[in-house]
């Protein structure tokens, strides 16, 4: 029997040769309170909203002869938006009822920050602009941006990426959905500060995309910004010799980067596409259209809010936050620890994945509370500050494996060993099921009118740090 194996060779591009330029368009939310008005930023409300409020298009005024503008807004003239609003994240503001206030300060530090961080010059006087929106994820119409600094750089394995401009702006609303004639947009994420990072088309091949995107990844987290999905939005431009821009959306991964662009390298020198187009990253690494690539975004100034002069007392003020590592990075998502954690584990150079490794009972976030946060708790509730050594560690951390210790019984082997007081393993022995089943009936058979709080009061002073309060709990509730 003969098996033909069919072996699909994609050949290797030379990016060099192919004329391949590309861009960066980062979009990352600031965690701080919204930018024009006090609203806190939650985001992904699950619950019904407060109010529904309808709107229908409203014509922008002064913009005689932009056709294209004016052509779609006869086009979009008669849709219908609702806009879910939610009273403990959205005010007057987002609905463009009330104006603006001040900028928020956080925001702009955290932008001041970052610009500095990424080597920008930042701009003497900051002026508030709006850009036209006319898909109705921005209430008013418009979205406010306004360029903070210039002429930034980050360096890369592959030579410098140049950041011609950072931009302030505000994130716009979520689209929920369309039917018909109408549209919904949700209203929480209305208004949270974003920042936008766009390079120069320096990026020389798809794996260059991926690092220049990590880099500048790691800065912005560095900082105070929201964390996890959709907190940060990559876009990437990119062009061959002979072939039109191509913008492409929505990457939820780093690490796809660099497929999803060879696969659109391919497409475009089997298409040889005619028209500039802004395309959406699929989960199977392909592109799909979006829409013709806009032209220049219409903007013009906001006359609500006061120029913001940026001095050197200022600038000199801002602090600079301490890069943070890839290393710190990638222990945050391999093991979801806490980013502060993470960086603290790496700043004082413990081996964490040895220590995975070596206590296979203990969850990777208990070894850490373990080893960073525990000891810090010796010294707010105990007054005991210790430098534990490997060995110490060592010892806290193999009677916590073996026995499956619970936070109270490791502070307490953490104070003897501080204090050199012998410990005796027996003392930790985990409790069985059976014997604080008993101990619960006991003091219920005792004493049948106390609260489950006053019995687990009682069990947690005999048996502290071997048992699992939780468990315990509902034990207590089960039993009574
Ligand atoms: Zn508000």
């Amino acid at each position: 029997m003969v098996i033909i194996t069919q072996i699909k060779v994609t050949k290797m591009l030379n990016y060099k040769k192919l004329g391949f330029k590309a861009g960066l368009e980062i979009h990352q939310q600031l965690d701080t309170k919204k930018l024009f008005c006090s609203c806190p930023s939650i985001l992904n409300k699950k619950e019904a909203p407060n109010l529904i409020v309808r709107r229908k298009l409203r014509a922008v005024a002064g913009l005689s002869g932009e056709k294209d503008i004016a052509a779609l807004h006869e086009q979009q003239k008669d849709l219908t938006f609702n806009y879910e609003f939610y009273h403990d994240c959205n005010c007057l503001v987002e609905l463009d009822e009330s104006p603006p206030e001040e900028i928020n300060k956080e925001a702009l530090k955290i932008a001041l920050q970052i610009s500095l961080l990424l080597k920008a010059k930042i701009v003497p006087k900051i002026k508030v602009m709006r850009k036209i929106v006319i898909d109705g994820s921005n209430v008013s119409g418009f979205q406010r941006t306004m360029l903070i600094a210039k002429n930034g750089k980050i360096k890369t394995s592959k030579g410098i990426v140049k950041i011609p401009a950072i931009f302030l702006e505000e994130e716009a609303a979520k689209k929920i959905k369309t039917v018909d004639k109408e549209v919904t947009y949700r209203l929480d994420r209305l208004g949270i500060p974003l920042l936008e990072i766009a390079t120069y088309p320096d990026i020389k091949d798809p794996e260059h995309a991926k690092e220049t995107a990590g880099i500048i990844g790691t800065i912005l987290r560095s900082a105070k910004v929201k964390r996890g999905i959709g907190s940060i939005r990559q876009d990437v431009n990119l062009s061959i010799r002979n072939s039109p821009r191509m913008e492409i959306k929505g990457f939820q991964d780093l690490k796809l980067i660099p497929k999803i662009i060879e696969c659109e390298v391919s497409r475009l020198l089997k298409e040889n596409p005619k028209q500039a187009e802004v395309r959406k990253a699929e989960p199977n690494l392909t592109t799909s259209f979006l829409r013709p690539l806009p032209g220049e975004a219409r903007i013009y100034p906001e006359t609500d809010i006061p120029e913001i002069k940026i001095d050197k007392k200022l600038l000199s003020k801002i602090k600079l936050p301490e890069l943070i590592t890839e290393k710190a990075l990638d222990l945050e998502r391999e093991f979801s620890l806490h980013p502060e954690i993470a960086k603290e584990i790496i700043e004082n150079k413990i081996d964490f994945k040895a220590f995975v490794k070596n206590y296979p009972r203990t969850s990777p976030k208990f070894l850490s509370q373990i080893l960073i946060e525990m000891p810090k708790e010796l010294k707010a509730r105990f007054n005991i500050i210790h430098k534990f050594t490997d060995m110490e560690f060592k010892e806290v951390l193999t009677l916590a494996d073996n026995h499956s210790l619970q936070k109270e019984a490791v502070i307490d082997i953490m104070i003897k060993i501080v204090k050199k007081q012998k410990i005796n393993p027996a003392d930790y022995k985990q409790v069985s099921f059976q014997e604080i089943e008993q101990e619960i009936k006991k003091v219920i058979q005792i004493n049948p009118s106390l609260q489950p709080n006053a019995i687990m009061g009682i069990i947690m002073k005999k048996y502290s740090g071997k048992i699992n309060p939780k468990e315990v709990f509902d034990l207590i509730k089960k039993l009574q």
